[in-house]
């Protein structure tokens, strides 16, 4: 029996505007709706009983590819392309081991919060140590697709290093725009890896404009968030482990933080995909939080304010990767919480610092702050009687503590300098 490898790009059928619902074919929108501009962010819509007849929790129980790939049906991606990147010398690359992070049950948070399961999706573990890596493995590939040599995005850091990285030795440059304040090991790991690096004068707004100004004006391929409409296809294939790694079995809620709201926006779409295909029958509240410093979604849905009407706002908070003024993906962001009845909640710098030493210690997972800030609003949504103690939930981190390590030394208490004696270490520890 010999069938037609499958181009997986058929089952995407187009591009819809999440402002007007405007829909367009793969070739007529790059990017956004013409009719929205910048805001007018595409969902990639696609035809589900093509891809039911390719993938199915029963052919995904014999998939050994570990990593995003074993979903391509599922992905706005030519499983050609992979193809002929394998059969070009890149059987190895870290496009290939992009997700698949481990998602461990943890008997001990669950007791420390009087829940009746509690996992801890560690996504630090992807190649560039954040969640990013999904959608950057995505971005790659389309940058190939479209035929683009030149790759160019804004980051609060981890975007830009995971970009850097998935492009290793693909021959296609990356330029990244990143704030001036960027922690310096998310700095370091993008030097390394050879991308460009433009620290730009002011935060990850002004970068964010620039990088589109700059795409526009020499014709690079912008993996912006909340601007490239593959970016939330990247990060939708979390969604699918979660379930996938459970056994089907349906948490109660995901908690995961916030910046410009395409990881959460991304996971909606990544359930809803699983709901049409008939593989759950539900979906998970998803409880969006943010740094109480940068909480524009999260005042947005107290005050019930169109997202479309969301103001830029002053932002400070040592979670850096969430430090976003007018969070960019806010239509989805606002989608997610809205249509699966979760919620947003705000955590300040002390709860966020406090949730890593807790993370490491009791489920062995070393978070960055906005790592360990999903966690930090578990643990308010418990003390406020908003999780009941059956529920079952997930707390996806979304990166590394290494990509900054000056705010992990803040959480913890000092280390021992002793003299080289027996004596020195008995008075120390015994
Ligand atoms: C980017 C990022 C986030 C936030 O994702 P958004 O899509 O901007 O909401 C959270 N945590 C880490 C570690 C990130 O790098
Ligand atoms: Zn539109």
């Amino acid at each position: 029996m010999s069938t037609q490898p499958m181009r997986s790009t058929e089952s995407v059928l187009g591009l819809k505007c999440v402002i007007c619902g405007a829909e367009y074919s793969v070739g007529e929108a790059l990017y956004v709706c013409p009719k929205h501009g910048n805001y007018g962010i595409l969902d990639v819509q696609y035809d589900y009983e093509m891809i039911k007849e390719r993938i199915s929790p029963q052919t995904l129980s014999h998939d050994g590819r570990w990593s995003i790939w074993r979903y391509t049906p599922l992905l706005p991606i030519n499983s050609l392309t992979l193809t002929q990147l394998r059969k070009n010398g890149l059987p190895i690359h870290p496009l290939f081991s992009v997700g698949w992070t481990p998602l461990y049950r943890s008997h001990n948070l669950a007791q420390e919060l009087g829940l009746a399961e509690v996992y801890i999706k560690d996504d630090g573990r992807n190649p560039s140590a954040s969640f990013k890596d999904r959608a950057s493995a995505v971005a790659v590939l389309k940058a190939q697709e479209f035929g683009f040599k030149v790759i160019a995005g804004a980051s609060t850091g981890n975007a830009a290093s995971s970009l850097a990285t998935m492009s290793t030795s693909l021959e296609i440059k990356t330029i990244v725009f990143v704030p001036a304040a960027t922690p310096q090991p998310k700095i370091a790991q993008l030097l390394v890896y050879g991308a460009t690096v433009l620290a730009v004068e002011g935060g990850y707004d002004e970068a964010c404009d620039l990088c589109l100004a700059a795409c526009e004006e020499y014709g690079w391929y912008n993996r912006n968030t909340a601007y490239n409409p593959y970016m939330s296809e990247g990060k939708k294939t979390a969604a699918y482990e979660i379930c996938e790694q459970l056994d089907w079995q349906i948490p109660d809620r995901v908690f995961v933080s916030v910046g410009n709201g395409c990881i959460i926006g991304g996971l909606h779409k990544g359930f809803r995909d699983m709901l049409a295909l008939g593989w759950i029958d539900r979906v998970p509240r998803l409880m969006g939080v943010q740094a109480t410093g940068a909480a524009a979604l999260y005042d947005a849905w107290i005050h019930n304010t169109d997202p479309l009407d969301m103001t830029p706002i002053q932002v400070h908070t040592i979670a850096d990767s969430i430090r976003v003024s007018l969070p960019r993906d806010r239509i989805k962001a606002m989608q997610a919480v809205l249509e699966t009845d979760g919620a947003f909640i705000s955590v300040t710098d002390e709860e966020i610092l406090a949730a890593i030493p807790t993370l490491a210690r009791k489920a062995g997972v070393f978070a960055e702050p906005a790592g360990a800030t999903p966690y930090a609003g578990l643990v308010k949504a418990v003390s406020s009687g908003m999780v009941a103690p059956h529920e079952h939930v997930v707390v996806v981190v979304t990166g590394n503590g290494l990509k900054d390590v000056a705010s992990a030394s803040k959480s913890v208490g000092a280390l021992i300098a002793i003299e080289p004696t027996l004596e020195a270490v008995k008075a120390a520890v015994l």
